[in-house]
């Protein structure tokens, strides 16, 4: 009868968040058996290989991202207009499937920089219809408040400058005379399903945090998905 063992997991993201009924089971010379954890690492996407060393099952190899991923990306806005909405795959699309598994913090990351490369900031956000809210004079978060006993947002509502209802579960984000140019027609979008936001024209660095360990979309507080700020003063292209 195999004994219940402590399970190292070697930094790969393979608990469950909210329910803790692991079990581990291991006896020399056979394989180990792990029951009630992800069958991949939600963040690095391999497939565990469990090993028995010293009473402790350990994964064999570490996790390439122990504290998660924090995607950077850098978009250039030479209009000083941003088009703020979930959706814009009719102008900027990639395979999803290209990569790693989308649902994991490395497949994200991926989309995100591939988006990016097509002039997109893009970045999933579940289904939290967040804001665009001004934190200084050229810095931003994408930002979904909560709001107190008298339904006051933990963000004030001036600083909000675009709704954004994730009917995809993210944000898109594209320097609007780019998207127009290559093709984006804002007569075909439909009305109050993006907005144009105005920003000094420049480079603006994305820092995406939802890749993150321990990041929670459902905790009782301000969850802040990004944050933006500009970084030059002309595109860096
Ligand atoms: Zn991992």
């Amino acid at each position: 009868m195999p004994t219940e063992t402590p399970l190292n997991t070697n930094g790969h993201d393979l608990l469950p968040r909210r329910t803790h009924n692991v079990m581990v089971f291991a006896e020399p010379g056979e394989k180990p058996m792990v029951a009630g954890v992800h069958r991949r690492c939600a963040t690095c996407d391999e497939r565990p290989t469990y090993v028995l060393r010293e009473g402790t099952v350990h994964v064999q190899d570490p996790c390439p991202y122990p504290t998660g991923i924090t995607t950077e990306i850098t978009l250039d806005v030479p209009s000083g207009k941003l088009i703020v909405t979930d959706d814009l795959r009719a102008v900027y699309d990639v395979d999803i499937d290209a990569g790693a598994s989308y649902n994991t913090a490395l497949g994200k990351a991926q989309v995100v920089e591939a988006m990016a490369a097509l002039g997109c900031a893009y970045g999933p956000v579940g289904n939290s219809c967040p804001g665009l809210y001004r934190e200084g004079e050229n810095s931003y978060i994408i930002a979904s408040p909560i709001h107190d006993d008298d339904d006051v947002p933990s963000l004030p509502e001036e600083d909000r400058l675009a709704r954004i209802c994730t009917d995809l579960w993210a944000y898109s984000i594209a320097d609007f005379e780019d998207w127009k140019a290559k093709g984006g027609a804002p007569e075909n979008k439909r009305l109050g399903h993006y907005t144009v936001v105005d920003v000094t024209p420049g480079a603006y660095k994305f820092t995406l945090h939802t890749g993150e360990r321990g990041f929670d979309n459902y905790t009782a507080d301000t969850v802040i998905f990004a944050h933006i700020e500009r970084v030059a003063p002309a595109p860096t292209t």
